[in-house]
């Protein structure tokens, strides 16, 4: 069922993307504005980041894993860099950099408060996105269609450099690093990530089922499955439903509620530090070895 779920998620997300990437060229580019949540804050357009945080506060970052173009952009990127680089083994967990994100967070928020709208889109990726969108393929479309004078291609030049700049970025960061960007630059994700704090909806790991193989952590772009406390970080997560598609043992669910241990004496206490390393080093060397 996961699998078809992830299917169907994965064919949403490409519509999302095409159809406001198709519009954008042909020159309706309001449709961006109206997805983003983060743009929405700034026009005013509460409306629309109310629904999304409700949808997180329910269902976690489903607008991650569908809505945002650059999201899925980033996904085809880091789908190629491990296809290309015929990796054995493609993400680990990874500690959440909590500061790297309160800090961008903090900034755009600071930024919308002292009222401008310009220097917060430069840290929204959406927008972003829409204007790499535009300085690579729309504009130069426009300019070849109208035979436009030397000044304006100069103009169209820079903003082509400049967005070739930025997707050069993402590109680089997304290959090596799946969608680290979204859990640390994004205050769109930040915003979306502390509503989905506590989704009512979240990914669980079964421990009873759990043959601590790796796969899930492998697969999982945001780096947020820790198979040590058998957890997964849902401020992190972008609902992609990929560790669910590829568990072999059916040991990872989408459900309200956690699920209960048959043995709890085989739970990891928290606190335990040295329980944890040793647990993550056994780990880690159980999977190299299987690789
Ligand atoms: S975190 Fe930001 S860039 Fe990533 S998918 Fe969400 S909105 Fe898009
Ligand atoms: S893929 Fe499934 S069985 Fe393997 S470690 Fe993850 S949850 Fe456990
Ligand atoms: S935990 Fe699963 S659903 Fe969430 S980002 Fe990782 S692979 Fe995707």
């Amino acid at each position: 069922m996961y699998k078809t779920i992830r299917t169907l998620r994965i064919g949403l997300a490409l519509i999302c993307m095409g159809v406001p990437t198709v519009a954008l060229i042909v020159g309706y580019s309001a449709i961006f504005s109206r997805m983003q949540s983060l743009v929405s804050l700034i026009a005013g357009s509460t409306a629309c980041l109310v629904f999304w945080l409700a949808v997180s506060l329910v269902y976690g970052r489903l607008y991650c894993s569908t809505v945002c173009p650059l999201g899925t952009a980033m996904d085809g990127v880091s789908l190629l860099g491990r296809l290309v680089e015929r990796r054995s083994r493609d993400y680990r967990y990874r500690q959440p950099s909590t500061k790297v994100r309160i800090t961008f967070f903090t900034i755009a928020i600071v930024l919308i408060l002292c009222g401008g709208a310009v220097l917060p889109t430069l840290l929204d990726p959406f927008t972003a996105y829409a204007r790499t969108v535009e300085a690579l393929i729309a504009r130069p479309v426009h300019l070849l269609g109208i035979g436009a004078d030397i000044e304006a291609v100069c103009f169209s030049l820079t903003s082509t450099a400049l967005g070739a700049a930025y997707a050069l970025f993402v590109v680089v960061f997304a290959w090596r690093h799946g969608r680290r960007l979204c859990n640390t630059a994004c205050p769109a994700g930040s915003l979306l990530g502390l509503a989905s704090r506590r989704a009512i909806f979240h990914f669980d790991i079964n421990t009873d089922k759990c043959i601590n193989c790796g796969e899930c952590e492998r697969v999982c772009k945001s780096g947020c499955i820790d198979l040590c406390s058998h957890t997964i970080d849902t401020t992190r997560c972008v609902v992609c439903f990929d560790c669910t598609a590829i568990c072999p043992n059916d040991a990872i669910t989408y459900r309200s509620g956690r699920h209960r241990l048959s043995m709890p004496m085989l739970q990891t206490t928290a606190g335990s530090r040295n329980a944890e390393a040793d647990c993550s080093a056994d780990l880690q060397k159980k999977i190299t070895e299987k690789e």
